[in-house]
C-alpha cells in the first residue's frame, strides 16, 4: 500500500460535521485494512490548530488546508472538486472519501471528473483486496448493492451512519499543511453567493417532533396557511412533497424525501400526499404517521398508522379549532 487514504472533511463553526467525522471513521478501518496506511484530511479553510487537533483523535495524520480567499468563505463546487483532485493526485492518495452529504457528493464527483476515476456513492462496507468489494445504499437506503472497484484511485462517498464516530484520546498531533490548489476561474463560475439564516424563534425541520406535511393536495401556496396554524399549535415544523417545490409554493429546503431531507418525528401529519416511494423514505423513520387524504387507496394510507378519509381543507382547520378548544378549556 504506497498512497495515503485522503479523506474531504466538511465543516463549519469551527467543528467537523458528523458524517464527516463517520468518514474519518471508515477510512481509520479500511487504512488498517490496507497495512497501515496512513490518513490524511482535506479542509477547505478553517485551518484552525483547535479544529486541527479534533481530527487526530479520529486518526488524522495530516490536515491539509486551503487557504484561498476566493473559495474558502464561498462553497464552489467545481473549485472544492479541483482542490480535492489536485491534492489526491500530489499526495499520490490510493483512496478518496467523501461523507455521503449533499455536499461531500458533489464536491467528490466533481473530484472523479477531473480525475477520470469511477466513484462509488453511499458505501456501507468495503473489502480490499485483488479486486474492491463494497456494499452500497441505493435508492435512499431501500436497497443494498454488492459492488466490485477497480481503479488506481478509489473514490467513495461513505453513507451517513455506515459507521460510528472513532474518536481516541491521545493521539499525537495531526501535522497541518497549507495546500494552494490550481483553481480557475471557470471554477469559480458556480458558486455561493449568501446565506439565509432561519427566521429567529423557527422550528428546524430536522430537529422538530411533530412535522405537517403538505402535498399538491394543499392547492396553493397560498393555501399552507392552514398547515402552518396547525404546525404552530403543535410546535412543529412544516415539511413538503416535491410537488410543491416544483410549483414553486414551498422552499427546497422544506422538502422531504429522497433528493430532499430523511426527517425522524415523533409524529408526522402527511396532507394531500399521495405517499411516492421518493417520498416516503424521508419519513418512514418518523414514531407516527397520521394521512389525510382524499382518497382511502393512496399509497400514503397503507403506511400511515393513522388515516383521515377526507378533504384537508376540511379536516385541518378542524383539527386546529379541537385543539385551540381544548387549550381554551
Ligand atoms: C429521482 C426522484 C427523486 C424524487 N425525490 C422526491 C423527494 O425527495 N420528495 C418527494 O416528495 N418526492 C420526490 N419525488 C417525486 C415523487 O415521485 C412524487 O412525484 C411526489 O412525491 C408526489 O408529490 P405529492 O404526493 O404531493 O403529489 P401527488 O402524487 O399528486 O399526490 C397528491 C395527493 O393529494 C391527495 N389530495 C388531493 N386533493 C386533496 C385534498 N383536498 N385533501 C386531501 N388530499 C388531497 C390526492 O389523493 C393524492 O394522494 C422524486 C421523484 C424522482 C423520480
Amino acid at each position: 500500500m504506497s498512497g495515503p487514504v485522503l479523506v474531504f472533511v466538511e465543516h463549519a463553526g469551527g467543528e467537523a460535521d458528523r458524517v464527516s467525522l463517520e468518514s474519518l471513521a471508515f477510512a481509520r478501518g479500511l487504512a488498517a485494512a490496507l497495512g497501515g496506511a496512513t490518513v490524511e484530511a482535506l479542509l477547505v479553510g478553517g485551518g484552525s490548530t483547535a479544529l486541527a487537533s479534533s481530527l487526530a483523535a479520529h486518526g488524522v495524520a495530516t490536515v491539509h488546508v486551503v487557504d484561498d480567499a476566493r473559495i474558502e468563505g464561498a462553497y464552489a463546487p467545481g473549485a472544492w472538486g479541483a482542490a480535492l483532485a489536485g491534492l489526491a493526485t500530489a499526495r499520490g492518495a490510493a483512496v478518496v472519501l467523501a461523507p455521503g452529504s449533499d455536499r461531500g457528493a458533489e464536491v467528490l464527483a466533481h473530484a472523479a471528473a477531473r480525475l477520470g476515476m469511477p466513484l462509488a456513492a453511499n458505501v456501507l462496507s468495503v473489502t480490499p483486496g485483488d479486486s474492491w468489494h463494497l456494499t452500497r445504499q441505493r435508492w435512499a437506503g431501500s436497497l443494498l448493492e454488492d459492488a466490485t472497484l477497480d481503479a488506481p484511485i478509489r473514490l467513495m462517498s461513505v453513507a451517513p451512519h455506515a459507521v460510528a464516530v472513532d474518536e481516541r484520546a491521545g493521539a499525537p498531533a495531526a501535522a497541518v499543511a497549507p495546500f494552494a490548489p490550481q483553481v480557475s476561474e471557470a471554477d469559480l463560475v458556480v458558486r455561493v453567493s449568501g446565506h439565509e439564516a432561519p427566521a429567529a424563534g423557527a422550528i428546524s425541520l430536522g430537529d422538530a417532533k411533530v412535522v405537517v406535511g403538505g402535498g399538491r393536495g394543499v392547492g396553493s401556496a397560498a393555501a399552507f396557511s392552514e398547515l402552518e396554524e396547525l404546525a404552530g399549535l403543535l410546535g412543529g415544523a412544516i415539511g413538503v412533497s416535491r410537488a410543491v417545490t416544483s410549483n414553486g409554493w414551498r422552499p427546497h429546503a422544506e422538502q422531504v424525501g429522497q433528493t430532499g431531507l430523511r426527517i425522524a418525528p415523533d409524529l408526522y401529519i402527511a396532507c394531500g400526499i399521495s405517499g411516492a416511494i421518493q417520498h416516503i423514505v424521508g419519513c418512514k423513520a418518523a414514531k407516527r404517521i397520521l394521512a389525510i387524504n382524499t382518497d382511502a387507496e393512496s399509497p400514503i394510507v397503507s403506511v400511515a398508522d393513522y388515516a383521515v378519509i377526507g378533504d384537508l381543507h376540511a379536516v385541518v382547520p378542524a383539527i386546529s379549532a379541537e385543539i385551540r378548544r381544548r387549550a381554551a378549556g
